[in-house]
């Protein structure tokens, strides 16, 4: 996966909020150490959370799979334009087949080893659409579900029908907007041994993402556990 920050307001915008309850703006710091403290006072340690509102970030996210989709789309606090199958499954139609007309049993009798497997130039081909498990029987149902889908498209069965057989693994990209009071609580949650462990790797991605000046107001929710 890849997660790219595109965009993100300013603390001074949080602090200025805060300030506002209290008209204290002479205390100002532009962002600096005594608005960080405030921040975190307020909006942390008081509770006073929907001053971390007004901060937002907007992130780019790469190379999910549909299952961590499906997870991200119940956080309801936050915005997301996703990729369209709809759309985009005609580029499918442009690749060589990724079985070269093997089935499951086939697959898995002529790959055994885990790094002969993702290191084959199919799999590799394979592995701009899917996101791999880990776990060879499962990636090998993945493949033979990605070929099964192109030779459908093949077929001219139209994109909005063929997308019902997508697995679940099929990569996806989105934009991803979010306030800060969200943020926390996704990571709190997502960062938790008990999350997926893809959208595990999401929530501890989006944390390193951040601009280093913000991270103090999450590091209590990134769950420590291994
Ligand atoms: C480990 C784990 C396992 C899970 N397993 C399942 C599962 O088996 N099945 C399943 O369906 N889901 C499951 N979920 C998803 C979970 O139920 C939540 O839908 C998801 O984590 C989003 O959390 P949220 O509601 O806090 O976030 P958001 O939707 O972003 O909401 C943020 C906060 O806003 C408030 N809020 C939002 N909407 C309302 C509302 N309508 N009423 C009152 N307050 C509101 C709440 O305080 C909420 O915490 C799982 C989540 C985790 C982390």
């Amino acid at each position: 996966m890849k997660v790219d920050l595109l965009h993100h307001s300013d603390l001074e915008v949080c602090a200025h909020a805060i300030r506002t309850c209290w008209q204290s703006f002479d205390k100002s710091d532009d962002g600096g150490e005594k608005d960080k403290e405030l921040i975190h006072r307020v909006g942390n340690k008081f509770k006073h959370a929907s001053t971390l509102e007004h901060l937002n970030y907007s992130f780019y996210i790469q190379g999910v799979s549909r299952a961590l989709l499906q997870e991200l789309a119940r956080h309801r606090i936050a915005s997301l334009s996703v990729k369209s199958t709809r759309y985009t499954l005609k580029e499918l139609k442009e690749e060589e087949s990724f079985t070269l007309g093997m089935s499951m049993i086939e697959l898995k009798e002529k790959y055994t080893e885990p790094n002969e497997v993702y290191n084959d130039i199919h799999m590799q081909r394979a592995s701009k659409y899917l996101v791999w498990s880990g776990n060879l029987s499962v990636d090998f149902s993945s493949i033979v579900a990605l070929e099964n889908l192109r030779l459908i498209l093949l077929d001219g069965v139209a994109n909005d029908r063929a997308k019902y057989c997508l697995p679940e693994s099929y990569k996806t990209e989105l934009t991803w907007t979010v306030n800060a009071r969200s943020l926390q609580n996704f990571i709190k949650l997502r960062s938790s041994k008990s999350a997926l462990w893809e959208i595990r790797d999401l929530a501890y991605e989006l944390f390193n993402t951040l601009p280093d000046q913000h991270k103090y107001l999450f590091e209590e929710c990134v769950s420590k556990e291994n």
